[in-house]
């Protein structure tokens, strides 16, 4: 059976990743979709049969309520109005799937887990990596023991923000609408791996931030940030951000036998993963799966089967609170306890 999903901001990562992922899913198919833009709205629906009834603009999204071609709302939009279409959503008693990060503050996320409780439907954040088969092959082989016991991480992202060349940069650099800066949109990809490769929460948290107020770029948000995390049983995690470096998304996990290196580690296509120990390095081949259509068919399934998601909103809340931690010792250059 494929549950129906109603997108909610026809952007670029809606047009250009995920409506087309929809092709390679067993459990989800596009049934609505939701837009400012009635022109945009009408030539997608078009393109992937959603009937005209099916068309909703912000202003009347909530009465989707009343239309069971939908099961599951998928938020795709700027990350400050993740929260108000969640809560909407979910009172039209709707399941909710969102794009991390799941929102501006804690107190955000809070409120969406309430709302979905309340309404009794499911809250998962999009985080694709973990339903990506390179990550979930290094997660099995550290569970394995095959790096011997986990000592460090090096993890770092970052690219050039651009608003002047692309146009889903324009609200990347508005604080209202991002909530920060290359922290909230790429760190938090070093961020969620730390935390999924190790199985642990951090416990204490150190940062440096470095952003250059004259660049117009970096009036509300950040640019770089570095910071580091302990964990409970003495791993420790260094971690890069950057809003004005080429583009890089990488991890490296050093083990007391082995360490592994996935370069890229969060690509939408491209994963390369290698292996090394005393002996040499050696190159992991794994056939590419398509992440997308996988987190897509799991928000699905979880519905379909009565599951709580693998990422639910607890997941999204636990990065946002650490985030904001990250946040407070880069401003006061102290240590942080999390
Ligand atoms: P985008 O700007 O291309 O898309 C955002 C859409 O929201 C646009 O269609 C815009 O018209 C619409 N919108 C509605 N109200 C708006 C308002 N008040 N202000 C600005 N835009 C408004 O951006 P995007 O890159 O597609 O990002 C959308 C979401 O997807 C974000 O939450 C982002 O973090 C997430 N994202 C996730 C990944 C991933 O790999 N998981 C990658 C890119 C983006």
């Amino acid at each position: 059976k494929k549950l129906g999903f109603a997108i909610v901001g026809l952007g670029k990562f809606a047009q250009e990743q995920m409506m087309p992922a929809f092709k390679d899913c067993k459990h989800a198919r596009i049934t609505a979709l939701v837009s400012g833009s009635p022109d945009k709205a009408k030539k997608l629906a078009a393109e992937y049969g959603v009937e005209a009834k099916s068309i909703y603009s912000y202003d009347n999204f909530d009465s989707i309520k009343d239309n069971p071609a939908v099961d599951v709302v998928y938020i795709v939009l700027p990350v400050g109005l993740h929260a108000e279409y969640t809560v909407r959503a979910a009172k039209a008693g709707k399941h909710v799937l969102t794009e991390k990060p799941m929102a501006n503050t804690p107190e955000d996320c809070q409120k969406m887990i309430d709302a979905c409780k309340k309404a009794n439907v499911k809250l998962m954040v999009a985080y694709r990596a973990q339903y990506e088969p390179f990550n979930l092959d290094a997660i099995a082989r550290i569970r394995k023991g095959e790096l011997g016991k986990v000592m460090q991480i090096t993890a770092d992202h970052g690219r050039i923000v651009d608003p002047t060349g692309d146009k889903a940069d324009t609200w990347r650099i508005q604080k209202k609408l991002a909530g920060g800066g290359s922290l909230m949109d790429l760190g938090i990809y070093s961020l969620n791996a730390t935390r999924y490769l190790t199985g642990e929460e951090p416990v204490e948290v150190t940062a440096l931030e470095m952003s250059d107020k004259a660049d117009p770029r970096f009036k509300e948000v950040e640019d770089r940030i570095h910071f580091t995390l302990r964990f409970p049983s003495g791993i420790l995690a260094t971690c890069t951000s950057s809003y004005s470096t080429e583009g890089v998304k990488r991890y490296r996990v050093f083990g007391d036998k082995a360490w592994l290196d996935l370069d890229p580690a969060t690509d939408y296509y491209k994963h390369n993963m290698t292996i090394g120990d005393k002996d040499g390095e050696r190159k992991i081949s794994l056939k590419e799966g398509n992440q997308f259509a996988a987190e897509l068919d799991h928000m699905a399934e979880c519905v379909l089967q009565n599951k709580t998601p693998k990422t639910p909103g607890e997941e999204g809340l636990k990065d946002i609170r650490l985030i904001m931690a990250i946040y407070e010792a880069a401003r006061t250059g102290k240590k942080v306890k999390v």
